[in-house]
């Protein structure tokens, strides 16, 4: 059956990888493979405007790769490499800096808000981002980018810059990517109030033993009125029923639902509950990632292939680019 056109999507290589990377992105970027040509790629470039040294980043990079494979990317059909192994990208964000105005860039909420977070360091690849952004999605010939709504006016801003670059040069070689919005579930950390991420130390690594993860799912706050065992609770405002509703069946989210509020089941027990479905959920996400694990260059090898494929793609959109700019 022929796909219905090709997919970008790229990610920043953050290492072993969380329970709100896999809801919010990886487990959309499995699905996606059974309709369309997949393109994933590790956005190692784009890291380096904000982390401070490079010491992790290719060993981020290999466990990032590692639990993407292990989750379900399949790399004899999709596309997953690494950025920098492909620097045709690097040229073509020159190409489209030129026809992408300043003072547009700088006006970007994102590049304020970077400003704001990193005042010590304002480099000049923070307010290039969204031009290498859209480098990385338009030289492959992308025709959908998943996206969360919050990101829909990156992708506008991405097309904004492919029809200028057109225009300036009376051509149609560049694809306006078209955005497909993905229902993202909004995964709160252990601590039930700010997104779950490495940073705030409050996620749950997809390769977590069971007993590590039951150790964290244990630390998750709940109820905050709830404070007495003999306490009732309200589920609609607990993480820890939210995450039931994702990973436990059906008839222990309904028991749960019925019993927090009358008190007929404790907090340690509702967790210890989840923490055993979850545990559940990822089993078969860690034998597989072990069996890779022990093939030591496994994930090289499927990352070189991968940049060889996308490098085989992007000669030839280069070619077509440098063509229409009429370079000599
Ligand atoms: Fe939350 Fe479960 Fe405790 Fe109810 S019983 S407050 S759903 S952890």
């Amino acid at each position: 059956m022929s796909k219905k056109g090709r997919v970008f999507s790229g990610a920043r290589p953050t290492g072993r990888q969380h329970l709100g990377n896999y809801l919010g992105a990886i487990k959309n970027y499995v699905a996606l493979q059974e309709d369309y040509d997949c393109v994933y790629c590790i956005v190692d470039v784009h890291a380096l405007t904000t982390v401070e040294t490079t010491e992790n980043l290719k060993q981020n990079t290999m466990e990032m790769a590692l639990d993407w494979l292990a989750a379900g990317i399949r790399p004899e059909e999709s596309i997953l490499f690494v950025q920098s192994q492909v620097p045709q990208v690097m040229e073509l964000h020159t190409y489209l800096s030129m026809v992408t105005q300043l003072g547009k860039l700088t006006d970007l909420p994102t590049f304020k808000e970077k400003v704001r977070q990193q005042p010590d360091n304002v480099n000049y690849g923070l307010l290039g981002y969204p031009v290498l952004m859209t480098a990385d999605i338009v030289l492959y010939k992308t025709d959908i980018v998943p996206v969360g709504i919050d990101q829909a006016p990156h992708i506008e801003f991405a097309r904004e810059i492919v029809r200028s670059f057109n225009f300036r040069y009376n051509t149609k070689v560049l694809i306006e990517p078209q955005v497909k919005h993905t229902e993202v579930p909004k995964v709160l950390g252990i601590d039930g109030k700010e997104k779950m991420s490495k940073s705030l130390n409050n996620h749950i690594e997809l390769a977590a033993t069971p007993e590590e993860t039951k150790k964290r799912v244990l630390e998750m706050v709940t109820d905050p009125a709830r404070i007495k065992r003999s306490d009732p609770g309200n589920p609609d405002v607990c993480n820890v029923f939210t995450m039931h509703k994702i990973f436990s069946p059906q008839s222990d989210v309904d028991m749960v639902n019925v019993e927090c509020r009358r008190a007929g089941i404790g907090c340690v027990e509702c967790k210890t509950l989840y923490a055993r479905n979850l545990n559940k959920h990822l089993e078969p996400f860690r034998a597989k990632r072990a069996e890779l694990a022990s093939q030591p260059d496994l994930v090289s090898d499927v990352l070189n292939d991968g940049a060889k494929r996308a490098r085989a793609i992007a000669d030839k959109t280069m070619a077509e680019v440098r063509e229409a700019m009429q370079l000599p």
